[in-house]
């Protein structure tokens, strides 16, 4: 076994497990046996493949970022997920799991998205399969992100609201837990991140292991290595990091960063930070780091990216933070907005939101000009333009 696999339990040390309601078990158990026999399948990892490569457009490009690696006295390589059709790496998962659905006689689709873009992801994958597609989605949330939910109804998909709580992503995943509970024999449900009961982290992680598989290829390439020095990823619930890592996990020499939103601050009560301000606990089915108070209620997280404003982190990244695998670090709203600006006058790529948090930790490493550094772009900016422009008009 690998030094950072999931054990046969579903747990990375102390972190991961199945704790779902005795209802949701048959549903989870089914996925659990079955799950590996499916992806090793060659005639599903064809397919899967064929799908990148032609529908999402992958292998994503390694760039050779020349402006910002003077700028920083370095090498930079972006490995650019902001080229992958709608727009983010949350499309290489959605893939995976709508081809798994079918092996598993599914026909019916149901998720819960937060800020829209899994929920986007979800009903393109149902749109180019034919299954019919159920998200459930916050009301407050559907407010927010209104152009998400046009995208998802345009799609096919019938967009529920979840009524229930604060009315946002911890409340529409309950909600989509439920439907799946009521309708387990035609339906699949498809999580967003390495989150979730066991199988969905290690599954997740499977799907986007692809980024640094083409990562090693791609630096090969270009450096005559395989390893770069560095590869730094920005997290939410944590899935394009584990595939920009994946298959760095025991390639020690390769530093691992993973950047967490701070929000304000982590001591403004205002953050995303789950590793900075989190402590053990269960969340959305599995054992893991959440923000939580002292008596175990889910501190509402806050980060100005939709994407990474999560109040917890998937189980594989909560082992790798303890086992000092894996570097954590935060950066606020204010330091990724700048981030953002920069990349787009030095290189012209205007990144998401989340991927600026990942960008915005050059200036505090302390980088040698022989070193490569790999930065995972999981997205691109568009759906964040108006918030870039709020800040651009109060900068001057
Ligand atoms: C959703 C999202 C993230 C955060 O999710 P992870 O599971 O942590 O990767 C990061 N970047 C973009 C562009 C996203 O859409």
């Amino acid at each position: 076994m690998k030094k950072f696999e999931v054990d046969q339990n579903g747990y990375y040390g102390r972190f991961g497990g199945a704790y779902v309601p005795e209802m949701l078990f048959a549903n989870v158990e089914e996925l659990r046996i079955r799950y590996l026999d499916i992806l090793n399948d060659s005639s599903f990892q064809n397919e899967f493949h064929a799908l990148l490569k032609h529908y999402v457009g992958r292998p994503t490009p390694l760039y050779f970022a020349g402006r910002i690696s003077d700028k920083y006295n370095t090498r930079i390589y972006l490995k650019r997920e902001d080229l992958n059709h709608t727009g983010a790496h949350k499309i290489n998962n959605t893939i995976g799991q709508i081809l798994l659905a079918g092996r598993l006689g599914k026909n019916k689709i149901v998720a819960e998205t937060g800020a829209g873009q899994h929920g986007v992801a979800t009903a393109t994958v149902c749109a180019l399969t034919g299954l019919e597609c159920t998200v459930y989605m916050g009301k407050l949330d559907m407010e927010r992100q209104k152009p998400n939910v046009e995208r998802m109804k345009m799609l096919g998909a019938r967009v529920v609201p979840a009524l229930s709580g604060n009315q946002t992503l911890k409340d529409a995943t309950n909600e989509a837990m439920r439907h799946w509970i009521n309708n387990p024999e035609d339906t699949h449900y498809i999580i967003g991140s390495v989150v979730g009961p066991h199988p969905y982290p290690d599954m997740v992680a499977r799907f986007q292991s692809v980024i640094s598989e083409e990562i090693k290829t791609q630096l090969f390439e270009q450096e005559n290595r395989e390893n770069p020095d560095y590869v730094i990823a920005c997290v939410g619930g944590g899935s394009n990091a584990a595939g920009a890592f994946f298959h760095y996990l025991e390639c020690e020499e390769v530093m691992l960063i993973a950047v967490e939103a701070a929000g304000k601050g982590i001591t403004t009560g205002q953050s995303a930070a789950t590793i900075a301000l989190g402590a053990e606990g269960v969340l959305h089915g599995s054992k893991s780091i959440i923000m939580q108070t002292d008596d175990g209620q889910i501190v509402e997280p806050y980060s100005i990216s939709a994407g990474l404003d999560y109040p917890g982190i998937g189980p594989l990244l909560a082992h790798l933070s303890e086992k000092e695998r894996v570097k954590f670090t935060h950066v606020t709203d204010k330091e990724a907005l700048r981030a953002a600006l920069e990349l787009a006058q030095l290189e012209g790529i205007i990144p998401a939101l989340e991927s600026a948090h990942a960008l915005a930790i050059l200036s505090e490493l302390n980088l040698k000009k022989s070193d490569v550094v790999v930065i995972n772009l999981s997205g691109r900016g568009d759906k964040d333009m108006e918030t870039y422009i709020r800040f651009i008009n109060n900068e001057k």
